[in-house]
Order: C-alpha cells, then sequence, then structure tokens
C-alpha cells in the first residue's frame, strides 16, 4: 500500500520496469494547469477557467477593473476631454 501522499488522485502512478523484480511504482505529481489572467495587470480570470468566456469587451484578456478603466478612457478619448498622450502606455494598445 502506497503511503497517503500517494494515493490522491492527482498523483500519476508510474510502471517503471527494472532489472530482476519485473517493475515498480514510481509516483509523480500531476502538473496543475494555468489560468489566464489579465493582460494589464496580471490576475487571474476566473471566467475563463470555468470555460465560459464572459460576454463583454475584453472578455477572457482583460479583468473587471482593467476593462472598465480602458472602457472608461476610451470614452473621453472620443469626447475630445484628453488627447492619446495623456493616456497611459500600456493602455494605448486597447484605446486606439
Ligand atoms: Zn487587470
Amino acid at each position: 500500500m502506497p503511503v497517503p501522499k500517494n494515493r490522491s488522485t492527482s498523483v500519476r502512478k508510474i510502471h517503471v520496469r527494472v532489472p530482476k523484480r519485473g517493475h515498480v511504482l514510481h509516483f509523480k505529481r500531476r502538473l496543475k494547469g494555468k489560468t489566464q489572467s489579465c493582460a494589464l495587470c496580471g490576475s487571474q480570470l476566473p471566467g475563463v477557467a470555468r470555460r465560459k468566456t464572459p460576454n463583454r469587451k475584453y472578455g477572457g484578456n482583460l479583468c473587471t477593473a482593467c476593462s472598465s478603466r480602458v472602457l472608461t478612457t476610451r470614452s473621453r478619448l472620443s469626447a475630445g476631454s484628453i488627447t492619446l498622450s495623456d493616456v497611459d502606455v500600456k493602455i494605448q494598445k486597447y484605446v486606439k
């Protein structure tokens, strides 16, 4: 019987052939999948982890805080209250 830490399903059992003894079991932890992260601030995007991308602008790319910041900047640019040189360099890609 394997030790308790190796009885989990997140541990892979690998049969390794060895001389004379036939085979032995090796245990290897499975890699966890990486979740998507926001392109601007790097926080995790929870909607994408569930395989359902949020159905809004920049859904799956930006978090809610960053997307609202981009949309606000975009509307201010279109209104003419600010110019493109006033906008943060990171955001400029999304505002154009
Ligand atoms: Zn963000």
